[in-house]
């Protein structure tokens, strides 16, 4: 489980907060009314195009590196001709947002936070709602009123429901889509994608934004250790290695659990209006809408999409001492599998274990009554040699601690995902390629790398071998092909999905 728990926030609240943090800090210079033309890289840097939307002023700016989080129609990845491989889900939807105490009674029935209302969908907070009006393609969404578009979705299938609405916060439309980036970078390696400009995918499930704020931490420590000048050439290759393959997965996902919805007007077929009724068949529909959802819950609950990822790549130090504990979209299953995120817990003194992770890399080490895990100093050498910040973190007799984090030694990268794991280290060598492979520094020789590890890390050829295929599956990047897509379609400069908004074009 987390160390928090997780917390339901609206989008409009986030993102104030963020901009309010963002002008506070001294590390970013916010422009606003800045509109990126175009973005190009050479073999040395980067050089973009950019205007001043409220002078019509154009100037180019250079840069060693950028990151576009331009969002679903990112000129950042069309300037680089980056295909996007999916499709669009059939319809738009008008969304409104709105503050009303009069539907807040609704609360009485039992606190909701998402209600489907036959066809509709409203979510709601203590006072707080968004409706979301599916519409056909062809439909003028401009001659429907907001009010109007909020009552329509209330009354569901029956007539419009009118409650007293307080305030409008937001109106707008979009259009769902899954879809994924086939490359997250350009050829040289100097500009990246994060977010929406990467993959999209409809809401169900809420992966969007959770996706593109993974995106960001991890490009951001990888970009900030390149800079720093402790890591090699695949760190930043490893951003796409680890990336891609959970927006592929999740993106899927958003699409099946949309798929569980879609479902419901086939039950019903052609007796929804018994659905309220006190009779047999308004029972027994019911009752199959009830088995519905209680056999396909995935939308909230799937904690292995949301918390039991796990990354392989090159900085990824397999292990080769077991196997690898399975792996559902629905189960979280607590480990410290190399590429997962290792549990939290607290430790006998209340401490929570991830309050004791140094800023970049951590060595957790446990020690027993006897200490098995030897020259554990090896590792604080070589990071020292190699400049890179670690801490390491020594716990003693943590029987449970240990016992749940199944080793005595766990590397842990700076985004808290576990790098390395083992349960002793009898060569300083070891520690020295261990690290290498965290920080990217053979890229390019990983085999041999990790050969040398031999001696100490395992039985190093399958090593070799695994990192090896690895490499392969993931330079293999196929387009992505998503079951839930209207249609299928690989756009790259000429992305245009139907109900662009006038800045997207
Ligand atoms: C109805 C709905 C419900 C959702 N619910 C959830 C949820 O519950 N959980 C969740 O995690 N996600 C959710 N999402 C998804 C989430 O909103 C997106 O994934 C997220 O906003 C993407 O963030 P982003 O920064 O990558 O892109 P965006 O939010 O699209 O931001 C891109 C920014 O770039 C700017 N921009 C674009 N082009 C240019 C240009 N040429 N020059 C300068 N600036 C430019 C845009 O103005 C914008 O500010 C939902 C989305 C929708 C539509």
């Amino acid at each position: 489980m987390p160390l928090e728990p997780w917390q339901r926030i609206s989008q409009e609240i986030f993102e104030a907060w963020l901009k309010q943090l963002s002008e506070e800090t001294d590390l970013i210079d916010l422009r606003f009314g800045w509109k990126l033309e175009s973005i190009l890289e050479s073999e040395t840097g980067v050089e973009a195009t950019v205007t001043d939307v409220n002078c019509g002023k154009t100037v180019k700016l250079t840069s060693r590196y950028a990151v576009g989080c331009d969002g679903a129609s990112s000129r950042v990845r069309r300037s680089l001709d980056i295909p996007l491989d999916g499709g669009p889900v059939p319809g738009f939807v008008l969304l409104v947002h709105f503050k009303s105490n009069d539907l807040a009674r609704l609360h009485k029935q039992g606190r909701f936070w998402h209600l489907f209302m036959t066809g509709e969908q409203v979510m709601g907070g203590a006072d707080t709602f968004t409706t979301h009006l599916f519409l056909p393609m062809d439909a003028d969404e401009t001659k429907i009123g907001t009010e109007e578009a909020v009552y329509r979705v209330l009354g569901g299938m029956y007539q419009p429901y009118e409650v007293k609405i307080d305030q409008v916060l937001v109106r707008s439309t979009y259009r769902p889509s899954v879809a994924v980036a086939r490359k997250y970078s350009s050829p040289h390696g100097w500009i990246y994608l994060a977010g929406d400009s990467a993959h999209q995918n409809i809401p169900t499930g809420g992966y969007g934004m959770n996706m593109g704020l993974g995106d960001a931490y991890d490009i951001g420590w990888k970009l900030a250790a390149v800079i720093q000048g402790w890591a090699g050439k695949g760190m930043l290759q490893s951003y796409e290695e680890e990336r891609r393959p959970v927006a592929l997965t999740n993106v899927e996902r958003s699409g099946i659990h949309m798929a569980v919805h879609a479902a419901v007007p086939k039950i019903l077929s052609g007796f929804a209006h018994e659905l309220d009724a006190n009779t047999d068949k308004g029972r027994q529909l019911r009752k199959e809408i009830h088995q519905h959802y209680q056999a396909n819950d995935g939308e909230n609950t799937d904690l292995g999409i949301e918390m039991g990822y796990r990354y392989t790549s090159v900085i990824i130090v397999p292990d080769t001492t077991g196997e690898e504990p399975s792996w559902t979209a629905h189960e979280y299953n607590p480990t410290t599998w190399p590429g997962s995120r290792p549990p939290h817990l607290f430790l006998k003194d209340n401490t929570a274990i991830f309050d004791l992770f140094g800023k970049y890399f951590t060595l957790v080490h446990f020690i027993g009554e006897r200490d098995e895990a030897g020259n554990t100093e090896y590792f604080d050498e070589a990071a020292k040699v190699m400049g890179i910040p670690l801490k390491h973190v020594t716990l003693k007799n943590e029987d449970h601690a240990r016992a749940l984090w199944e080793r005595n030694l766990v590397l842990v990268r700076p985004d808290g995902h576990v790098s390395w794991r083992s349960n002793a280290i009898s060569h300083r060598s070891t520690a020295l390629h261990v690290l290498e492979v965290a920080v990217g520094q053979h890229f390019a020789a990983i085999r041999g790398s990790v050969d040398d590890q031999l001696v100490a890390v395992g039985p190093g050829r399958e090593v070799a071998q695994q990192a090896n295929k690895n490499s392969e599956l993931r330079s293999n990047s196929n387009p992505a092909k998503f079951t839930i897509a209207e249609y299928f379609k690989s756009q790259d400069k000429d992305y245009k999905l139907d109900k662009m908004g006038d800045f997207q074009k």
